[in-house]
């Protein structure tokens, strides 16, 4: 049994409800489940979360995302879906092995309230910010 829940869920060590399933990725039931149908899509390889985890493995990863929400969507007759993804524990990360929540959207009755806290742009601000952070080669 690994340390890490994750790995155990894709060795099949612990029990989940699997939506999905390839040589790559695996989606599964959050057991939260904070909307209805929230799901988890992790890589089968351990990384600790997208900060560490290069072109390719991120490219199989959300190569499957669009499909997965797609479904989950319609299956659910959702009207939308978020995606989230915790990247350290300042960010909201429990649990260290990579993984993409897919969030379904029932309009205004599901209860959950995602909103950013929007303040008059700066423009200055924004170019001297941009010019600090700009980015010859990613
Ligand atoms: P994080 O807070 O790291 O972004 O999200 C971790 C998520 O994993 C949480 O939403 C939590 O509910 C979910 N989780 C933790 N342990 C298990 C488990 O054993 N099985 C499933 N299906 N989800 C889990
Ligand atoms: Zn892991």
């Amino acid at each position: 049994m690994s340390d890490c829940i994750f790995c155990s869920i894709v060795a099949g060590e612990i029990p989940s409800s699997t939506l999905y399933e390839d040589e790559h990725v695996l989606a599964f039931l959050d057991i939260t489940q904070v909307t209805k149908g929230h799901s988890l899509v992790v890589p089968k390889k351990h990384s600790r979360n997208l900060l560490e985890m290069d072109e390719q493995a991120s490219s199989a990863l959300f190569a499957k995302i669009p499909a997965i929400a797609q479904q989950l969507k319609e299956k659910l007759g959702a009207s939308g879906v978020n995606l989230l993804s915790n990247m350290e524990a300042s960010a909201g990360q429990t649990v260290f092995h990579t993984h993409v929540h897919l969030l379904p959207r029932f309009d205004d009755q599901d209860g959950l309230h995602i909103s950013f806290d929007a303040k008059e742009p700066d423009f200055p601000a924004l170019a001297q910010l941009a010019d600090q952070l700009r980015m010859e080669t990613v």
